[in-house]
């Protein structure tokens, strides 16, 4: 021994992570110079009056620690907006916790419920951050595909295959809706009926909600928040980032029933105790002085979706324009047999137009022959991406 700690005798505690998808195919979007429309991000800024308030913030005094739970303002936007869009009361002060963006909501969520030996339940293709979460909590991922809808490329929940999977070990649900990647939905019934899956069970929910304004063709977005006896097991986590286009900002929170608050602020007190506090003062100003803002985003995106898939009309692609999310899913089957990985690469380097399989996302090998593609982007670079597209 020369006195040195042995790289050898580490035991990762998260064997199975790599780099995300995300950071992996844009840094070859870069690296080829392709059109970047793989991870979800846009290519505009924030509304001009969202970075006014926050530059009047960091010049005006309002630099230190906020408090662990989030600005009391900012806190009290967000209940007043929860009883305006879901007729959900929430006490701003005890339910409602501003935290570091949606991926330390997601975790502290986690962290705050499930116990060595727990399982919980996600909905495969599945976001990245939760089974990682689950693994350090102690607990076992268990793994429920949506299920594809014949031929008309929807995605929906299989709840028999819930009703399946659900025992007395599970201890947390994550539901994601509208949902990244596939842009599923839910209606109202959905809601009723995972109500009786988890009704008589000692189950928490885990609502992951950050595309909560971006649902198209007048359909609602139905959150757990809306359903009386789902709220009281559940914590709803959303983000600033894809409301405000301002997915750099990290600023999210989770709004839960006081006793889980109560555990989820043991765990983010720790995490992170607290959020940059002159972006949450600017973003209390904007909620309370602009609350149409965030109406706009379904008809601002529906707009960008069917300009996407129309210029797509006269590719040999499949599609069903997306319910909801900024994300498109493509069907390639019609152009190539190659497993969606592969094939999002190569076209990134060889198309010039990059995106995000959905098969990373699977427990179960999925042979769906999808890529997603982000529409968050300017009209230029969607013809310019379209016009690529097209000719494969
Ligand atoms: N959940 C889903 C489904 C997402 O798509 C994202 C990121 N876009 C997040 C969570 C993380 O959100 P944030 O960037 O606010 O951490
Ligand atoms: N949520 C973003 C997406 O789905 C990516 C976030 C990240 O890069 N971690 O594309």
């Amino acid at each position: 021994m020369n006195g040195k700690i042995s790289r050898q005798t580490i035991t990762s505690k998260l064997p199975e992570v790599g780099t995300t998808i995300f950071t992996v195919m844009s840094q070859m979007a870069a690296d080829s110079g392709a059109i970047n429309l793989s991870q979800g991000y846009p290519s505009f800024d924030p509304p001009q009056g969202l970075l006014e308030r926050v530059s009047h913030h960091l010049s005006n005094g309002v630099n230190q620690y906020a408090p662990m739970a989030g600005v009391p303002l900012l806190r009290t936007a967000i209940a007043e907006k929860t009883q305006r869009l879901q007729g959900r009361t929430v006490d701003a002060d005890t339910e409602v916790t501003v935290c570091c963006g949606a991926t330390e909501g997601l975790f502290s969520a986690i962290q705050a419920v499930v116990r060595a030996g727990d399982e919980a339940i996600v909905f495969d293709p599945a976001y990245d951050s939760y089974e990682p979460a689950i693994t350090l909590a102690g607990g076992i991922t268990r793994h429920v595909p949506l299920s594809i809808d014949g031929d008309d490329l929807d995605f929906s929940v299989d709840w028999q295959r819930l009703v399946d999977t659900v025992n007395k070990k599970t201890r947390l649900i994550i539901v994601n809706f509208p949902h990244n990647p596939t842009g599923a939905i839910l209606e109202a019934a959905d809601l009723d009926r995972l109500a009786d899956i988890v009704r008589n069970t000692d189950c928490y929910l885990l609502s992951d909600e950050v595309y909560e304004h971006i649902v198209f063709d007048d359909v609602p977005h139905r959150s757990l928040l809306s359903n009386d006896e789902l709220w009281e097991r559940t914590m709803v986590v959303s983000s600033f980032g894809k409301t405000f286009h301002a997915t750099g900002w990290k600023i999210g929170h989770c709004i839960a029933p006081k006793y889980l608050s109560e555990e989820f602020r043991k765990v983010h007190q720790f995490s992170t105790f607290s959020v940059n506090t002159p972006m949450q003062h600017g973003i209390a100003d904007f909620l309370l002085s602009d609350p149409g803002f965030y109406e706009q985003l379904p008809a601002f995106y529906q707009e960008k979706r069917d300009y996407f898939c129309g210029m797509l009309d006269a590719s040999r692609f499949k599609l069903q324009p997306a319910h909801s999310t900024f994300f498109q899913i493509l069907d390639y089957s019609e152009i190539s047999s190659d497993i969606d990985l592969e094939l999002a690469k190569r076209w990134t380097r060889d198309a010039g137009v990059a995106s995000i399989p959905l098969s990373v996302f699977c427990d179960e090998p999925f042979t769906g022959a999808r890529l997603r593609f982000c529409f968050a982007k300017d009209d230029a670079t969607l013809a310019a991406a379209a016009t690529k597209l097209c000719a494969l």
